[in-house]
């Protein structure tokens, strides 16, 4: 069953599919969410393990086919259009128009669509938040291009393109953490990741009267690029130094606790720090991941406490916005845990509260918030996670090669 809001925006899309474009309806509808990561961060380019959950909030299209190359598309949330051949660059294109022109112009390179479309696109994740709007925009492009024209591409394969695309049309050099999560992401399940094999499982999360709340403080996040160069290239440093003891060490994933603190301050105190974060981060991941999958919400909180302290006071990507924020949550009872996540310096905090404490969560940290930095957070509670694929009209699972899908098909729940 969709959600109101999940009607209600479908509901939005139809109605300006049929003012701007005229009949027959849409013949698919389709949307990818974005993601948030629970825990686990600055482990991705490290080779490591992160924890991402798929959101309630999703980027959808509505599209139909056209007889000719043509793709027209219509922003509703920038209230533009853009038109293209396919195999061309829009002309005067808006930045949005990159990534799904970039998902076209890749899907035609392997000689998969066979016509043009048209239609209309809205999402509901906040743009430029951190909580991946670009990739949920590149697999809602794919999946509903999948779904129109019934070509088979595995979930990876769509995870992969879309990450290309984010890098080749669009700039950004991101892991493929978002893409991943957007595309393999699953109702009722984090997603849990090894970013050097790509393995992956699903591990389901059973909230009861818990739930995930998202804490954006809206900071600039003018430090964010430069000092996110500077930890990767600590980390190599790091690796450099722990490859005197074991030339099989490749990234900090192989840099065992043992080593690291047969070691400690070299090969500077800095660059230990760094390391000791990422080693420590990646045990947490997959420590936290037996937590979920035994029910433990406590221990499960306490780790995502441990990881902010460790991102604050090791790694140092906090910053005093995000440390209130986390402050403040965590003084309200009812509250599990609560971190950074995401690269840091700005950007949003993750909040594990019970139901009944949601009100008093956000008040005080609005009220907290405000006093200190003069403007208020955004709450993003997040229920229901969805997953990519249809929604209108209900059809068959999405057309996957008979290569792997996840490791339990079927065993998703509601
Ligand atoms: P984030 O991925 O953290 O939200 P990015 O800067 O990577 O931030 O991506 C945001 C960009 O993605 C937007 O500026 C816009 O170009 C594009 N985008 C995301 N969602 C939409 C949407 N619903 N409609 C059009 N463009 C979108
Ligand atoms: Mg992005």
């Amino acid at each position: 069953m969709p959600s109101a809001a999940t009607e209600s925006i479908v509901t939005r899309l139809l109605e300006a599919f049929a003012a701007h474009f005229g009949a027959p309806a849409p013949a698919v509808v389709a949307r990818a969410p974005g993601r948030v990561n629970l825990i686990g961060d600055h482990t991705d380019y490290n080779d490591g393990f992160v924890l991402p959950i798929t959101l309630d909030r999703a980027v959808y299209l509505a599209v139909r086919p056209r007889p000719d190359r043509e793709v027209r598309l219509l922003s509703l949330n920038f209230e533009e259009t853009i038109r293209f051949e396919i195999g061309t660059s829009p002309t005067e294109a808006p930045r949005w128009a990159a990534y799904v022109q970039g998902v076209v112009t890749e899907l035609h390179r392997h000689a998969l669509l066979p016509s043009g479309f048209e239609g209309v696109l809205y999402g509901d994740v906040p743009l430029g938040s951190g909580l991946s709007s670009s990739a949920a925009l590149e697999v809602a492009t794919l999946v509903t291009l999948q779904h129109l024209f019934g070509f088979a591409m595995s979930g990876e394969e769509a995870a992969r393109l879309c990450q290309y695309v984010e890098h080749t049309y669009a700039g950004v050099q991101c892991g493929i953490m978002d893409q991943f999560a957007a595309r393999l992401g699953r109702r009722g399940h984090a997603l849990f990741l090894d970013c050097r094999s790509l393995a992956y499982r699903h591990v389901p999360v059973h909230l009861k009267d818990w739930l995930f709340v998202i804490i954006d403080s809206r900071a600039p996040r003018e430090l964010a690029a430069s000092r996110y160069n500077e930890r990767r290239a600590e980390c190599e440093a790091g690796v450099a130094f722990f490859r005197r003891f074991d030339p099989e060490i490749r990234a900090l994933r192989d840099v065992s606790p043992e080593l690291l603190w047969a070691h400690p301050d070299q090969p500077t105190p800095t660059i230990w720090r760094r390391c000791r974060h990422v080693v420590e981060e990646n045990r947490r991941v997959q420590e936290a991941v037996v937590d979920l999958e035994q029910d433990r919400l406590e221990a499960f909180g306490q780790r995502m406490n441990a990881s902010h302290d460790s991102l604050r006071d090791l790694y140092e990507v906090s910053s005093p916005a995000l440390d209130l924020i986390v402050d403040t949550a965590r003084q309200v009872e009812g509250v599990l845990g609560a971190r950074l996540t995401g690269a840091g310096f700005g950007g949003c905090t993750v909040v594990l509260v019970h139901r009944d404490a949601l009100p008093e969560l956000e008040q005080r940290v609005a009220r907290a918030y405000e006093a200190t930095f003069g403007r208020q957070p955004a709450f993003y509670p997040l229920d229901h996670n969805v997953e990519a694929g249809p929604i209108w009209p209900e059809t068959a699972a999405l057309p996957v090669s008979s290569t792997s899908e996840g490791d339990e098909a079927g065993a998703s729940e509601e």
